[in-house]
């Protein structure tokens, strides 16, 4: 079963997959733009905070690369074995990043990363949605993390990448669950355990 985390930054993704991760035992715990030693390498690229000159198009090919090498080398085989797979972001990034906040179109940003996954969509997908002002305050507090470029964006590219997920939650209701990331750790957890059983169970 192929389950991928959504949201904004500073929604807490990570912290509850790691969360998820421990309870699950046996499940595959994995991230994009990453996971493995190709895909981790464009990662670089792509978040130098260098790179202000990357064109927004040459961004959505990269991520949708990583994407692609990702699915191959560590996904496919992992749910080949019937494994559950929990990876942090996924396509819907790409859609509310690349095609929304940063106007290429999702339509667009869809059509390349088909090329790149053909057809292997998550079986569900757990959005945790929060108001950007609060994400920004709990990137800013998390002194470990390391900056990227994205964290150069102001608080309206957050407020659009918001939207587009908003627009993803109606195109793609079955698939797609909100879950509110503004409470704390444990109830946010709880909440995402609850649906991530419920959807193992059927
Ligand atoms: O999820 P994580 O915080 O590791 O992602 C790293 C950065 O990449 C974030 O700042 C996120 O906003 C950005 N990103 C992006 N477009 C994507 C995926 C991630 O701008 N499609
Ligand atoms: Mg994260």
């Amino acid at each position: 079963t192929f389950i991928t985390f959504e949201g904004p930054d500073g929604a807490g993704k990570t912290t509850i997959i790691n969360l998820v991760a421990k309870e699950l035992e046996d499940a595959l715990l994995t991230r994009e733009p990453g996971g493995i030693e190709i895909a981790e390498q464009i990662r670089r690229v792509i978040l130098d905070t260098e790179n202000t000159a990357m064109d927004p198009r040459t961004e959505a090919l990269l991520y949708a690369a990583a994407r692609r090498q990702h699915l191959i080398e560590k996904v496919k085989p992992a749910l080949t074995n019937g494994k559950v797979v929990l990876c942090d972001r996924f396509i819907d990034s790409s859609l509310a990043y690349q095609g929304y906040a940063r106007g290429l179109g999702m339509d667009e940003v869809y059509t390349i990363n088909q090329f790149a996954i053909e057809d292997l969509m998550p079986e569900l997908t757990i959005y945790f949605d929060i108001e950007p002002e609060l994400g920004m305050k709990r990137i800013n507090k998390n002194k470990g993390r390391e900056i990227n470029r994205l964290d150069l964006e102001n608080l309206d590219f957050h407020h659009k990448v918001r939207e587009g997920y908003h627009l993803l939650i109606e195109r793609f209701p079955n698939r797609m669950v909100r879950i509110d990331a503004s409470g704390t750790v444990d109830e946010v957890f709880q909440k995402t355990i609850r649906i991530i059983r419920e959807r193992l169970e059927e």
